[in-house]
């Protein structure tokens, strides 16, 4: 089984906070549409097996009309394999979600939703340069939910002058509306993004990693006492509505990804797409796919296997560790395991001895438990 990944690499306007890749321009759309089309046939054979989820992500995909996507579903019905119940997301931006709009995805293979809402609040939403509003944001839900069921939003924590009190508010929306997933991420300031520029210049007040621990915490508690299961760092669930396509991810699946910056994996192999849509389109044009690409070693894959299953409710397990790796591996992680049960940031699974997952009180800790169990690259060349 393997994912399609879609990037779509368009957006009404720039949220403050945002690094992925995308152009606020429309102009080139149709020509882009095209390259994710050619690309598609392009790579059909790079691994043939059923096609289990496919993702349509970005930038904003919700601005994709039905004849994009009609354009799209034809290519991939034509080249690939796609099994009867596949999970099938479109990421959608509130403001997106007209009546109207949500009945032409209905009448396409999309079955999943995942709604940009951020926050219900018209002020965090400003602060981040959101193109939707508060009204917007619920009432997008509500409709939603009349054309879907398996919805998920997604909720930014830790957002400047955001109080304790609006967060939970944020939370219990999410319980009224009767969502059955969240993701759910702290803010971050990347670099060369206005939020970073209006911290500098002091109009917005900085990120608190105080504050986000303390949002962090009150989102386990209230999603968990409310029936969500907390399967992902970022990510819970009501029963049999988990992602297909994250799961995917962190089970180390392949995927193929299209479109310009859309990473690949397919084996050992991990590829990216240039970053820049006339590049990326020029280069399709002339069949030419303009990726780099980097084999991963074992060091590598066991490194990922590390950072990807500890933020997850499975947690890593040393009898994959020795079948995949061998027993190197398996020993060096049982000497850096022993010392992390000692002090509290790992606990050991009680209906499985060599399960280990993030102790519940170290979770806001997680990337950081998972780096110090690297194999660095020096121990093993
Ligand atoms: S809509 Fe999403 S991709 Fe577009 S600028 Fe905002 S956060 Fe970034």
């Amino acid at each position: 089984m393997m994912g399609i990944y879609i990037h779509v690499p368009f957006c009404k306007q720039a949220c403050h906070y945002c690094d992925f890749h995308f152009s606020t321009s429309l102009k080139h759309k149709s020509a882009l549409v095209n390259a994710i089309c050619k690309e598609l046939e392009i790579r059909k054979n790079e691994l043939n097996l059923p096609i289990q989820t496919i993702y349509f992500g970005g930038g904003t995909p919700s601005l994709l009309t039905e004849k994009d996507l009609k354009q799209i579903f034809n290519t991939i019905n034509h080249n690939f394999n796609v099994i009867e119940n596949a999970e099938i997301t479109l990421e959608a931006n509130p403001d997106d979600l007209s009546e109207s709009y949500l009945k032409m995805l209905q009448s396409t293979p999309i079955n999943r939703l995942s709604i940009g809402v951020q926050s219900f609040f018209e002020s965090d939403l400003k602060l981040m340069n959101r193109a939707h509003n508060s009204i917007e944001a619920e009432k997008s839900i509500h409709l939603a939910k009349k054309y879907f069921n398996n919805i998920s939003i997604d909720l930014i924590y830790g957002i400047p002058d955001q109080t304790k009190d609006q967060w939970i508010q944020n939370l219990e929306k999410v319980i009224e509306l009767d969502i059955p997933h969240v993701s759910s991420y702290a803010l971050t300031v990347e670099p060369n993004t206005a939020l970073h520029y209006f911290i500098e210049k002091e109009v917005i007040p900085p990120v608190d990693d105080d504050l986000a621990k303390e949002h962090f915490q009150i989102l386990i508690e209230v999603l968990k006492a409310n029936g969500f299961d907390h399967y992902e760092f970022s990510n819970f669930s009501k029963p049999d509505f988990s992602s297909k396509n994250n799961t995917a991810y962190w089970t180390g699946k392949n995927y193929l990804g299209i479109g310009p910056s859309a990473h690949s994996l397919i084996k050992n192999k991990r590829s990216w797409n240039v970053a820049n849509n006339i590049k990326y389109i020029k280069a399709i044009q002339k069949n030419i796919l303009p990726a780099d690409e980097e084999i991963l070693d074992k060091t590598d894959r066991y490194n990922e296997y590390i950072m990807t299953r500890l933020r997850t409710k499975w947690g890593i397990d040393l009898n994959v560790i020795e079948k995949e790796f061998g027993s190197l591996f398996k020993n060096y992680a049982i000497k850096l395991i022993t010392e992390k049960l000692k002090t509290n940031l790992l606990i050991q699974s009680k209906t499985n001895p060599n399960i280990f997952k993030i102790h519940p009180e170290a979770l806001f800790l997680t990337d950081g438990v998972s780096a110090e169990l690297f194999m660095l690259k020096l121990n093993t060349q």
